[in-house]
């Protein structure tokens, strides 16, 4: 039995009813994992159960999501589908620099994982959770169906409505915003000479590129430059697609095939006035988003998920009034979310430039990086345990 099943049987006589409104991997999971908890949920999205899975990209996924899918007996099942990489190989192209984070620079409990982390398809992630939910008999899914934001009988509304959140609009909520010249550009391709189980994060003075192993000779290309070139790479015949990407890639890495349509995104960085208005609250990216450097978009949301999962549980104990949750758990989360947001932006302004003073300070930076193991494993852990993690250990 999971922890979380055992946390069902300590409920209340009457269990909580909730709305959620976004069944992306955010909301999908925030729905499984409340339901697990003895929660009443109904769960929105105007996608239907056959659209939801169809996007096309991959995640990189940290220690704190493997914790939390471990937690909801997901993991497992999830096995057959993890690409796990046990280096992660950091090129600064402008100064012709490397350095690599392996699993001896993980923290000991995350060694035992054998693995830096894990890159996992959208399709097998939302299949899974969507067979899940459709299995528990307190959850009722609206697929194909949009719901009004209100509370209608409800204890709580969560929205993981992504990033345009309709629902966070309508609560009146306003939010930081910053939309970065770089937009980003995704793929799967076929690719050659890369090191085994290995993901790249390229420094390029337009913006990094990632490039992340799926199995076998599949790599999902996170690829930043200005919108506008991203644009029209998206929409290059494949043979000069892949023409363009040999060229920027380091030697020794040749792209074969492409496997899908590149999509161009803009990016943004953004974070909500308040995470929760009453009794509703924001969830994942309608409450936050970040550059996707570092992969750390989903494990935020998912850390979201992490501590809304220890407020039920005090509710459900009567140690903590539903209604005082949302504001506790916007408290909790708020440093969690500027660290990160600070922590990427840093980034890609540092390393995403020619300018020369960005290129004194990153050269004694990837110097250090590679010499320092202390130096790797800090930012290690502050990257796949989350920053506060950090914070707290430096304290003790
Ligand atoms: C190019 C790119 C690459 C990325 N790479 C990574 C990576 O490597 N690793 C990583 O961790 N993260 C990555 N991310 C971030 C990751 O994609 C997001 O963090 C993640 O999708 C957020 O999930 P979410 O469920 O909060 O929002 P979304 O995935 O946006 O889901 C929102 C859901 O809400 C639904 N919806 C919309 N309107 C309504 C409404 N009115 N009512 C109800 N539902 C509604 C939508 O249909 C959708 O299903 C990347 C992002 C981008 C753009």
């Amino acid at each position: 039995m999971t922890r979380l099943h055992g946390a069902a049987l300590e409920l209340k006589s009457v269990a909580m009813r909730v709305k959620i409104l976004g069944a992306g991997p955010t909301g999908s999971l925030l729905a499984l994992a409340l339901a697990q908890l003895g929660a009443s949920v109904r769960l929105y999205d105007p996608l239907t159960v056959e659209e939801l899975p169809k996007r096309s990209r991959a995640y990189a996924l940290t220690h704190s999501s493997r914790r939390l899918l471990q937690s909801l007996d997901l993991w497992d099942p999830l096995n057959s589908h993890l690409t796990p990489f046990t280096k992660l190989q950091l090129d600064d192209q402008e100064l012709n620099r490397h350095t690599c984070f392996e699993i001896d620079d993980l923290s000991i409990q995350n060694q035992a994982h054998g693995a830096v982390g894990w890159i996992l398809d959208h399709r097998p992630l939302m299949e899974l959770l969507l067979e899940r939910l459709k299995n528990q008999p307190t959850v009722s899914l609206d697929l194909g169906e949009l719901d009004k934001q209100g509370l209608d009988g409800h204890d709580l509304v969560f929205a993981a409505d992504g990033p345009a959140s309709p629902t966070r609009e309508a609560w009146g909520i306003k939010t930081w915003s910053h939309r970065y010249q770089q937009g980003c550009l995704t793929a799967k391709v076929l690719l050659r000479g890369a090191g085994p189980l290995t993901a790249y994060e390229l420094f390029r003075a337009e913006g990094p590129l990632a490039v992340l192993p799926m199995g076998g000779d599949v790599f999902q290309v996170v690829w930043s430059g200005p919108l506008r070139c991203c644009q029209e790479r998206a929409g290059l015949h494949p043979s000069h697609f892949l023409d363009q990407l040999a060229a920027v890639l380091p030697e020794g890495l040749q792209p074969d095939v492409l496997l899908d349509h590149p999509a161009a995104f803009p990016l943004q960085l953004s974070l909500a006035h308040q995470l929760q208005r009453g009794r509703g609250v924001l969830v994942g990216e309608s409450g936050h988003r970040c550059h996707p450097i570092g992969g750390q978009g989903l494990n935020l949301c998912w850390r979201d998920v992490s501590t809304l999962i220890k407020l039920v549980r005090l509710s459900n104990k009567d140690t903590l009034p539903v209604a005082k949750l949302p504001r506790l758990y916007a408290r909790s989360r708020f440093l969690d979310l500027v660290c990160v947001g600070l922590m990427t932006d840093l980034t890609v302004r540092m390393f995403s430039s020619r300018n020369l003073l960005m290129l004194m300070l990153r050269m004694p930076l990837m110097v250090l990086l590679a010499r320092l193991p202390w130096m790797r494993q800090v930012l290690l852990k502050a990257m796949t345990d989350g920053p506060i993690t950090v914070v707290r250990l430096l304290s003790s």
